[in-house]
């Protein structure tokens, strides 16, 4: 199997319903996004797929929809006002959190056509989010251990 990853980073508020801690007030986070792609064969150029065409369609969505807006859940009571105000928004049916963007935007990745095969939301340089649908446990611990190896790097 053969697998690349393009970063994207983007920059996005929120709050969490239902929730006590910092993360309910408005807020925002400097997100960084992995979108890994898995194939068992490569292309007739040798590639997975064309990192720029990753970048230019993927990036592109998250550039327009998600980049420097506000994400919250729909009842969230905010959204009336900040309608009003025309502030930027991007409305989801669930709770904000890193592991729900981490599935829209691999929702949207596969919808594009992409063969993802798992998206890691950073939210902070510490705390991460992954979704991975067919994921084992042993490849699911290997991918941490790679991951926190690179952030101690970093
Ligand atoms: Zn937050």
């Amino acid at each position: 199997m053969y697998q690349v990853t393009k970063v994207i980073h983007f920059c996005y508020g929120h709050r969490l319903l239902n929730y006590e801690g910092k993360c309910r007030h408005l807020h925002g986070h400097n997100g960084k996004v992995e979108i890994e792609l898995s194939a068992p064969r490569l292309d007739r150029r040798g590639m997975v797929r064309d990192f720029t065409e990753i970048k230019q369609v993927i990036q592109g969505w998250i550039d327009e929809n998600l980049d420097h807006k506000m994400i919250l859940r729909k009842d969230d009571p905010a959204l009336p006002g900040l309608k009003e105000l025309r502030e930027p928004l991007y409305v989801i049916d669930v709770n904000p959190t890193a592991e729900n963007l981490a599935k829209l935007i691999y929702d949207e990745t596969k919808r594009q056509g992409f063969p993802v095969t798992l998206v890691c939301l950073w939210e902070t340089e510490s705390s991460f989010a992954v979704y991975q649908p067919t994921a084992t446990a042993a490849a699911r611990s290997g991918q941490r251990q790679t991951r926190s190896q690179a952030t101690r790097a970093s």
